[in-house]
């Protein structure tokens, strides 16, 4: 028997929502508030930056036009989960300090993503959210770590995990006492090949009806092609996301990590304007910068 779920039996297959993800033991929308930034029902927020710190110059660079364009909270990763060994693995500890140097310059609080309990420690003294990475979804020993911190946490939604999966790895997380989870869509393995992951915009909705934890997309990972991302980014907020992480990149070609799905800083500003008037259009808006923010 299983005294703490839920069973929705008007969900085609079935679907059993842990109780403490579980919209019907906290009806009202969740917010979670990131080093400022409130990321819930009030607006659409938008994180951007690099897919990989690579180095002082690009993060600077990259991060200003971000801020420019009125993006919120700065992502980069230090830790990088590659399939390759051969290929690069990020500047670790190195990044997670360079991304808190860029952080206190542009007053953008950062995500960044941790891959081993090891680092747990370190990366939420220091970041303003830790991102666990589709990899990890279901790295059970990561997500009570994680669930341990006093910081909120990224949960990338596993690229093989139903939405069922998903929330019980959430559930994980609050189990353990934190309850600032936000969920991110960012594509699922299918037989599809000319997209690098398909972008299952329906979990936005669905996610939101079984669960009060908000809900972000990444267009970016959910593509894996720099010009699908503003339409996607698009369709996102459409579908009644809480906000959007997007690789955003000073010069895509030159990437050492995933340029092929970064846009330049003058996409993501021209986006930026287009999901304003997007977000407005489905009766929400962007959260815009506030002088006073972290
Ligand atoms: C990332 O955000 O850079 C990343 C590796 O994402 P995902 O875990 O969704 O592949
Ligand atoms: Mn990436």
């Amino acid at each position: 028997m299983e005294l703490n779920h839920y069973n929705d039996p008007s969900l085609i297959g079935g679907c059993s929502v842990p109780v403490r993800v579980n919209r019907k033991t906290k009806p009202e929308a969740s917010e979670v508030n990131v080093g400022g930034i409130k990321i819930g029902p009030h607006g659409v927020v938008v994180i951007a930056g690099p897919c990989a710190v690579e180095s002082r110059d690009q993060l600077h660079e990259t991060a200003f036009s971000v801020k420019r364009s009125g993006g919120l909270i700065l992502r980069g990763g230090a830790f990088k989960p590659r399939s390759s060994p051969y290929n690069f693995q990020g500047l670790g500890i190195e990044g997670i300090k360079l991304l808190k140097e860029i952080s206190i310059e542009t007053g953008l609080p950062f995500v960044t993503e941790v891959m081993d309990t090891r680092q747990v420690e370190f990366v939420a003294e220091h970041a303003d959210m830790l991102q666990i990475g589709s990899r990890n979804m279901q790295n059970f020993v990561l997500l009570k770590e994680v669930g341990m911190q006093k910081k909120p946490v990224l949960l990338k939604r596993g690229m093989m995990a139903t939405i069922e999966e998903f929330l019980l790895a959430a559930e994980y997380i609050l189990n353990q006492g934190n309850e600032q989870v936000v969920l991110c869509e960012r594509g699922i393995r299918t037989f599809e090949t000319t997209t690098r992951n398909t972008l299952d915009l329906s979990a936005v909705p669905m996610l939101k009806h079984l669960s009060h934890l908000p809900v972000i997309v990444d267009p970016s990972h959910g593509t894996g092609h720099r010009w699908m991302v503003p339409t996607m980014a698009k369709a996102a907020i459409a579908a009644g996301a809480d906000g959007l992480i997007m690789e955003v990149h000073y010069n895509p070609e030159e990437a050492l990590c995933d340029g092929h799905q970064s846009i330049n800083p003058e996409e993501f500003s021209a986006l930026m304007t287009d999901l304003d008037k997007i977000a407005q259009a489905v009766g929400t808006r962007l959260v815009k910068p506030e002088p006073s923010a972290k």
